[in-house]
């Protein structure tokens, strides 16, 4: 079991900001920027690799609500960066797939 199901599962706290049936939004512990959201799917997929086609709705559903909470947080007007990082290049530390919402600064490009 991740950090992550137990944010879920309410075992550990986690400052919410979005919720329905098929996803969790919560601020980022240890945020890298002024706003710094991880929006995750209820369903345990631990990696992009784990993906198969009955994932597309849920995966859809992520990208339309990340961009609902970016709007919700101030961000939609000045921009924003959306990341997945994916396994071991990219830095992946929580084995359930999380689309990171950063915003309120200028970000670089490319990343680090
Ligand atoms: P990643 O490196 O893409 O797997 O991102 C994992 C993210 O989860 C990091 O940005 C951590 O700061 C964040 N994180 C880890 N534990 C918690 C927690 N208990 N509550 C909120 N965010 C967390």
């Amino acid at each position: 079991m991740t950090i992550f199901t137990k944010i879920i599962n309410r075992e550990i706290p986690a400052d919410i900001v979005y919720e329905d049936d098929l996803c969790l939004a919560f601020k980022d512990i240890n945020p890298k920027a002024p706003v710094h959201i991880l929006l995750i799917p209820k369903r345990k997929i631990p990696t992009m690799d784990d993906l198969v086609q009955e994932d597309k709705e849920i995966m859809g559903h992520l990208i339309l609500k990340a961009s609902d909470i970016a709007r919700q947080q101030g961000l939609a007007q000045d921009g924003y960066r959306i990341v997945i990082n994916n396994r071991e290049n990219a830095g992946q530390e929580v084995f359930h797939i999380h689309i990171h919402i950063l915003g309120g600064r200028k970000m670089s490009w490319p990343p680090g």
